[in-house]
């Protein structure tokens, strides 16, 4: 038990308040050193800060001082190491006493003392009831503090929003869809109801903006995440949006983390730290929504391409070759499995008032009701979707293709010819490809992100300021 949580060498799986089993990010093999920088154990040091799952290369928005003042640049890294290490070890495995801490971690109680110190300062740690485990004198449970640091997801979307306010084990506490037509309003008009939309959250929420510590905006489209910029979203028409400094411009919240990403890429991580298979390491996210796109996790890690552009798979040429697609092609993939494919197919809700979302409602219930031409259409979208995830699995090789937004709300009456189209197409043994239905709908982008501000968070615990 002790030796497993020396040196976080390697990604470990834990339970969070939510109950859900939550990967805790690590995966570098680095090892932690004491507070006097001895290295505890026989592991290679790697002086790394940045978020394994997520990618974490961010323009730095914000910021809450580092921790040492004028301590040796060293010192400094390696105490943000172990106090990442211990909170790391608090999501895993909950609640312990310092001397549990101590013992578990490998670092001296001195500097378990002095670094949850440093935790409690910034509220990311309290103290919660005694501790009477066999190791030492009884002490004080060291624990999350759920009351005050809050991530939050926002997904920007052709028609609607989405916000998602965790706290820093994971647990929802509070969502929020709402209809607006951001295609229509255009970039800057756009934003600004979106702006809006997250202050109204925060404050429906019943948290305080400053409480907000990070922001991941998730947007259908290529993102230059490190610039902080989306390059294009075919579906929204929208070019070169600066969408991290139009939103802190409106937002003024200089405090928080503030980043934008790909919404497949989002709902990836999503999947990878709170879905039904969390810690699969070879993970393959297809979402489904106006457009189609991939989430692709390689060994942990969420794999983006020369320029960040990667897992545009919803202009792979699979479909009928005549069909015309928001890209101004023919023949693409979301042109033939897309949300507009499936609701312009079905007779009566091609052109019926109502966001896709909801004119995807009545594609279900006439699916329900049995309509003939409903599901003809809809296992005509479940062939060219098998085909397409066949294909991937045959590039990609993952352990798990998981198929969310729309093709999760009708994996009923897809999952069929998903299933056939795989067992005939993919050429490694099929059955070694498990194909499942994402969990969380339409908010795994929302929820990934607010996922990726908290893996930020305890990869790098002194972004939170003392409070
Ligand atoms: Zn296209």
């Amino acid at each position: 038990m002790t030796r497993k949580h020396r040196g976080m060498a390697r990604e470990e799986t834990g339970t969070a308040a939510n109950g859900r089993a939550r990967p805790v990010a690590d995966g570098h093999g680095r090892t932690h050193l004491d507070a006097a920088g001895e290295q505890t154990d026989g592991a290679r040091t790697q002086m790394s800060s940045e978020n394994p799952a997520w990618g974490g290369r961010m323009r730095t928005t914000g910021g809450a001082g580092s921790t040492g003042g004028t301590a040796p640049a060293h010192q400094t890294t390696v105490r943000r190491m172990n106090l990442a290490l211990l909170l790391k070890n608090l999501l895993a495995d909950g609640p312990r006493s310092r001397a549990r801490l101590a013992e578990d971690t490998g670092l001296t109680k001195a500097t378990v003392s002095s670094l949850v110190a440093e935790l409690g300062e910034r509220r990311l740690v309290s103290e919660g009831g005694i501790d009477r485990g066999n190791i030492g004198r009884p002490g004080r449970m060291v624990q999350i503090d759920t009351s005050v640091v809050r991530c939050m997801g926002l997904e920007i979307n052709v028609d609607y929003v989405v916000a998602v306010i965790t706290d820093l084990t994971g647990r929802v506490r509070y969502r929020r869809r709402l209809s607006v037509p951001l295609r229509d309003l255009g970039p800057a008009r756009g934003l600004g109801e979106v702006a809006d939309f997250a202050r109204s959250s925060v404050q429906e929420s019943g948290c305080a903006p400053e409480q907000v510590e990070t922001l991941h905006v998730s947007v259908p489209g290529l993102i230059d995440v490190e610039a902080g910029v989306l390059s294009y979203a075919p579906n929204l028409h929208w070019r070169q949006v600066d969408v991290v400094h139009s939103l802190l411009g409106r937002l003024q919240w200089h405090h928080a983390r503030v980043s934008v990403d790909n919404d497949a890429n989002l709902g990836a991580m999503a999947e990878y730290t709170t879905g039904r298979s969390a810690g699969t390491r070879n993970l393959l996210y297809l979402v489904g929504d106006a457009g189609v796109g991939a989430g692709l996790m390689v060994d942990g890690r969420i794999v983006r391409g020369r320029m960040g552009f990667a897992g545009e798979v919803g202009h792979m040429p699979v479909g009928r070759p005549e069909k015309l697609c928001g890209c101004g092609r023919r023949g693409c993939w979301e042109s033939a499995v897309g949300l507009a494919a499936v609701v312009d197919g079905v007779p009566g809700t091609a052109h019926a008032p109502g966001d896709l979302g909801s004119r995807l409602d009545k594609v279900e219930r006439l699916a329900a009701a049995g309509d003939p031409q409903t599901l003809a259409v809809l296992t005509e979208v479940g062939v060219w979707l098998g085909r397409g995830a066949a294909l991937l699995a045959n590039v990609l090789d993952p352990e798990v293709i998981i198929l969310g937004g729309h093709f999760a709300a009708l994996q009923r009456y897809l999952g069929p010819a998903v299933r056939t189209e795989m067992r005939e197409r993919v050429v490694a043994e099929p059955q070694t490809v498990r194909v499942e239905f994402s969990e969380f709908g339409s908010e795994a982008p929302a929820l990934g992100a607010a996922h990726a501000g908290i893996d930020l968070l305890v990869g790098d615990p002194t972004l939170v300021a003392a409070r």
